[in-house]
């Protein structure tokens, strides 16, 4: 079996971007997706230099042509279903949906996160008229009535001093969770309405939002908002090889990428179990990458 230099799992920013260094780098790697990229539901992504409004499926495909120019890089669109850590090889078995086998020197863990919403209905909405990031697509949200739906005071606090700067139209809705009286104060100060009961139902067209319904029968118009979700990895590979995970989920590193296991990195979102941007991931990527190359080079010299 062909021994990888380095495996990729994950062909988001993060991922995509550390490959392209490590093919530039011509280093044997091969970089695994499924095309569960978290940003797959929305329409455009805004923000990143050069690609502003590229639809996602886009920014993909162009990064997955310039990574497969080097010839050292091999792709793969598949599921990674299992790491192994061979004891005696110090390689790693990696296994994916289809059963077949790859064995690598390192890995690169760059399999993103995903959401876990107060309201599972948020889903139909979440990418085209509910959104996480102001940042994002708080410009295209301006000026319209908003929602933020958050079911922790610092979460809905926070959210709500950010997304004032875009809109100052807003409902901040807890799901039932109530407001401490200084919460209230500042909010009522500047004339946001704010709904503690719990969310009966959302209403809309096509993804688009048009009313929240209440508990109490209550409904009010609103275009959009900003939710609150939270997050995690999609899988436990960090844990199951034995890296150190703080209680908060974060997977403890050099801050260069290197885990608390030797060979194995970890990259973008899937570090710290929390949102970032496309740039965030992708400079991550390319740092870490150079992590892997450094490392390589010293033990190979
Ligand atoms: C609705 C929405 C809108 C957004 N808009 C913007 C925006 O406008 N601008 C911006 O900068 N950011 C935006 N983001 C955030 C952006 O999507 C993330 O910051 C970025 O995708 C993180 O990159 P990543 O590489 O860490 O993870 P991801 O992009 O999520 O990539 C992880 C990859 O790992 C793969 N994967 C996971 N598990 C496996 C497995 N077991 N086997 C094989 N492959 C696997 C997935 O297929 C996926 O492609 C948005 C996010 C959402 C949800």
């Amino acid at each position: 079996m062909n021994t990888f230099d380095c495996v990729i799992i994950g062909a988001g920013p993060a991922g995509l971007s550390a490959s392209l260094t490590l093919g530039r780098a011509r280093r044997n790697i091969a970089l695994f997706d499924d095309g569960t990229n978290r940003n797959r539901v929305t329409q455009e992504s805004h923000g990143y230099l050069t690609r502003d409004g590229i639809k996602p499926q886009q920014f993909k495909e162009i990064g997955l042509n310039e990574v497969k120019k080097y010839p050292s890089v091999s792709y793969f669109s598949t599921t990674v279903t299992k790491i192994n850590h061979d004891q005696k090889t110090a390689l790693f078995i990696i296994k994916t949906k289809g059963n077949q086998l790859f064995t690598a020197e390192k890995i690169i863990l760059a399999t993103g996160i995903q959401e876990t919403f107060p309201i599972p209905s948020i889903r139909e909405y979440y990418g085209k008229s509910l959104f996480n990031c102001p940042y994002c697509d708080g410009w295209e949200m301006r000026d319209k009535p908003l929602i933020i739906i958050a079911e922790k005071e610092a979460f809905a606090m926070h959210m709500v001093k950010l997304l004032y700067g875009w809109s100052r139209d807003l409902v901040v809705a807890t799901n039932g969770t109530k407001l401490s009286d200084e919460a209230l104060e500042q909010l009522n100060k500047r004339k946001i309405s704010i709904k503690t009961e719990p969310i009966k139902n959302l209403i809309g067209d096509n993804g688009y939002l048009e009313q929240v319904e209440f508990e109490s029968g209550e409904i009010i118009q609103r275009s959009g908002g900003f939710v609150v979700p939270t997050f995690h990895r999609p899988n436990q590979f960090a844990e199951q090889l034995g890296c150190k995970v703080l209680e908060d989920g974060v997977v403890v590193t050099d801050s260069a990428g290197r885990t608390t296991i030797k060979n194995i990195y970890i990259v973008g979102e899937t570090e710290k179990a929390s949102s970032s941007s496309l740039i965030v991931a992708a400079a991550d990527g390319q740092k870490v990458a150079t992590s892997v190359n450094m490392d390589l080079a010293i033990e190979r010299f």
